[in-house]
């Protein structure tokens, strides 16, 4: 996949501008672990400036996506919105970057907005993924997902119901008793 942008005749002199607004149908982002599935096509909305050493992006992006929750791995939908910023150079200008520019290439006058869109929301994806804060997970030892209730094999439960109240108080009450 990828957005090519012609700017040729665009962008060509400094402080040039153009708006690109427009969907992206975007493969499945991998993080990790973690796969981010998009439900439907991004859309985005982006200005491009010619800023003299290069041409810049900005602007947003939403999708909705899915991905599973590390919990109780359930698949669930999120939307993201995230910035989109993009750095994009002629080739024989690269060389004279400092290192830790991010930068695209612009390649016969063209640029891909798609790798950046996909940077832009990736830095929005969670590194462990919860379909709710609250989550409860899966069981351990039965595998059942306890957001659907208890399970059979809860470890704090208490042989009687009552067992984790013995000696929590005491066997005759004596204010009570001192009372009557
Ligand atoms: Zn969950
Ligand atoms: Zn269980």
């Amino acid at each position: 996949m990828s957005y090519s942008v012609l700017i040729r005749g665009a962008l060509d002199g400094l402080g040039d501008s153009m708006s690109v607004s427009d969907t992206l149908v975007l493969d499945e982002v991998r993080l990790g672990e973690d796969v981010f599935r998009a439900m439907a096509p991004v859309s985005f909305s982006v200005t491009l400036s010619n800023v003299g050493e290069a041409i810049i992006a900005e602007g947003e992006v939403r999708g909705r996506f899915r991905t599973s929750c590390i919990r109780c791995l359930c698949e669930f939908d999120a939307d993201f919105v995230a910035d989109v910023d993009g750095f994009f150079v002629q080739p024989e200008d690269e060389a004279g970057l400092p290192e830790e520019q991010d930068r695209q290439v612009i390649v016969d006058d063209r640029i891909d907005l798609e790798p950046v869109i996909v940077e832009s929301l990736v830095v929005e994806f969670p590194f462990a993924p919860l379909c709710s804060l609250g989550c409860a997970g899966i069981c351990p030892t039965c595998g059942e997902d306890l957001n659907m209730g208890v399970c059979g094999c809860a470890p704090e439960a208490p042989a009687s119901p009552f067992e984790g109240l013995r000696g929590a108080f005491p066997p005759e009450g004596p204010e009570h008793e001192g009372r009557s």
